[in-house]
C-alpha cells in the first residue's frame, strides 16, 4: 500500500513509474518466468509465480484507488475463489446475493465439498441477511450494484449487521469500480473486482483483483494465488494498468451515456422496465454510496418475450452484440441466453461506451423498431 501524498486520481496516473533520472515514464512490461538469484530465495523475486514487476505496478495503481493492499489474479473468478478459500476455510457459510453475478453463486456451490456453505439471500432484505448471518460463522458477500439487475444494497447497514455477527464483508465492486464506490471505507473487509470489465475498459483482457487493508488476510489470499497459480500474465497486467489510468475519465462519460440511455428507454413504448441506479427509482442510500454516478451498466425489459429481445439486439448497427461490459464500445445482450443466468427472459443488459450519445440513441431507436 502506498501512503499517497496526492489524491487517488493522481496516484493512479503515476503508478508504476519512478522519478529517477533515465527511468521510463511508461511502466515497463516485464515478461519473465524466473529471476537471477542465489542463496536464500527472496520470495517475490525468486520465481515469477510469486511476483512480477508489471503486476506490482498494476497493484500500485489499484492500491492508490482503493487506499489498500491489492493483489491481481488471472481473472475475476480466480480472485473470488482465492478470497472464498481464504475466508471460508474451516467451514464458514457464505451469504450472497440472489440476484448477483451468477458465476459467483456457481463458484460457491463448487466449493461446497471444501466446507463452504452458500446461502442465497436478497441483500435488500436486511432481516433475511441478519437471519442468515446469525445461524453460525459466516462471510457476507455483497455485490452492489448487482449484475444484471443493478440493484443497490446498503453497504453501511450490511456492514453493521455483519460486524454484529462477527462476519467479514466481501464487496464485489466490479460494476461500480473503486472510482465510483469505495466499499473499504464503508465497512467492507475486502473487495473483489473483475478488471476484465470497466477497470481495464478496452475489452482486450481477462484479469481480476482483490483489495484489503487487513495484512493477515492479504497474506492468506496471496498464498492461495501463489500455490493455486491463478496468476496474471504480465502483458495483461500491463494493458490493465494502461486502461486503469483513464478509468476516471471513461467512467464519467460512460455513466452520463448510461443515464441518458436509461431515461430514453424509460420513455419508450416497447420498454416495460429500466434498471439503472440514478434513474430516480433506486434505493435512497445510492446517492451517498455512489455520489459520482451510476456506472456504465444498465438493463431493461422489453414487452414481449425472448424472441423480441433477440431481434432487437441483432438489429443494432453501432452497439455491439456481445457479453461482458465496461469497454469503450457500447455492447448489449439478452442476458438469459446464458443457461445459469436467472434474469427475466426478455431482459437486455446494455453497457454504455464512450460513443457520442446522439449516435447511441439513434442506434437504439433503430434497433427497437425490429420485430421478431
Ligand atoms: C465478470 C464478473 C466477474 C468475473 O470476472 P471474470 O474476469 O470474468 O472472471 C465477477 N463479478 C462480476 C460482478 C462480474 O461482472
Amino acid at each position: 500500500m502506498v501512503k499517497e501524498e496526492w489524491s487517488p486520481g493522481s496516484a493512479v496516473v503515476h503508478a508504476g513509474t519512478e522519478r529517477v533520472l533515465g527511468a521510463p515514464v511508461a511502466p515497463p512490461l516485464v515478461p519473465t518466468s524466473t529471476y537471477v538469484s542465489w542463496g536464500e530465495p527472496d520470495p517475490p523475486r525468486g520465481y515469477a509465480r510469486n511476483g512480477n514487476a508489471t503486476w506490482e505496478s498494476l497493484e500500485q495503481g489499484l492500491g492508490a484507488l482503493e487506499q489498500a493492499h491489492c493483489l491481481v489474479f488471472a481473472s475475476g473468478q480466480a480472485a473470488a475463489m482465492a478470497v472464498m478459500l481464504a475466508l471460508c476455510a474451516g467451514g464458514r457459510r457464505l451469504v450472497l446475493a440472489d440476484d448477483g453475478y451468477y458465476n459467483t453463486r456457481t463458484l460457491a456451490e463448487r466449493l461446497r465439498p471444501g466446507g463452504l456453505a452458500p446461502i442465497v439471500v436478497d441483500l435488500l432484505d436486511l432481516d433475511a441477511v441478519a437471519r442468515a448471518l446469525a445461524a453460525g460463522p459466516a462471510v457476507l458477500w455483497a455485490e452492489t450494484p448487482t449484475n444484471p439487475l443493478l440493484r443497490v444494497a446498503d453497504l453501511v447497514r450490511l456492514g453493521g449487521l455483519a460486524a454484529q455477527a462477527g462476519a467479514p464483508v466481501v464487496a464485489d465492486n466490479t460494476v461500480a469500480t473503486a472510482v465510483l464506490q469505495r466499499p473499504l471505507d464503508l465497512g467492507a473487509t475486502v473487495t473483489v473486482t473483475a478488471l476484465t470489465k470497466s477497470a481495464s475498459g478496452h475489452s482486450d483482457l481477462i484479469l481480476g483483483a482483490t483489495a484489503t487493508r487487513d495484512e493477515a488476510l492479504l497474506g492468506e489470499i496471496r498464498l492461495w494465488r501463489t500455490v493455486g497459480g491463478a496468476i496474471a500474465g504480465p502483458f495483461e497486467a500491463w494493458l490493465a494498468l494502461r486502461g486503469l489510468k483513464t478509468l476516471r475519465l471513461r467512467i464519467r462519460e460512460q455513466s452520463a451515456n448510461a443515464l441518458a440511455i436509461a431515461r430514453h428507454l424509460a420513455a419508450h413504448p416497447r420498454v416495460r422496465a429500466v434498471h439503472y441506479p440514478g434513474l430516480g427509482q433506486e434505493a435512497p442510500w445510492f446517492r451517498q454510496q455512489m455520489p459520482d454516478g451510476g456506472g456504465p451498466l444498465l438493463s431493461f425489459e422489453l414487452a414481449g418475450g425472448a424472441a423480441e429481445a433477440d431481434a432487437v439486439v441483432a438489429a443494432s448497427r453501432l452497439i455491439v452484440p456481445a457479453t461482458s461490459f465496461g469497454g469503450v464500445e457500447s455492447t448489449w445482450e439478452r442476458r438469459a441466453r446464458w443457461p445459469a443466468e436467472e434474469a427475466p427472459a426478455a431482459l437486455i443488459r446494455l453497457s454504455a461506451g464512450i460513443e457520442p450519445i446522439g449516435d447511441l440513441l439513434a442506434d437504439l431507436d433503430h434497433s427497437l423498431s425490429a420485430r421478431a
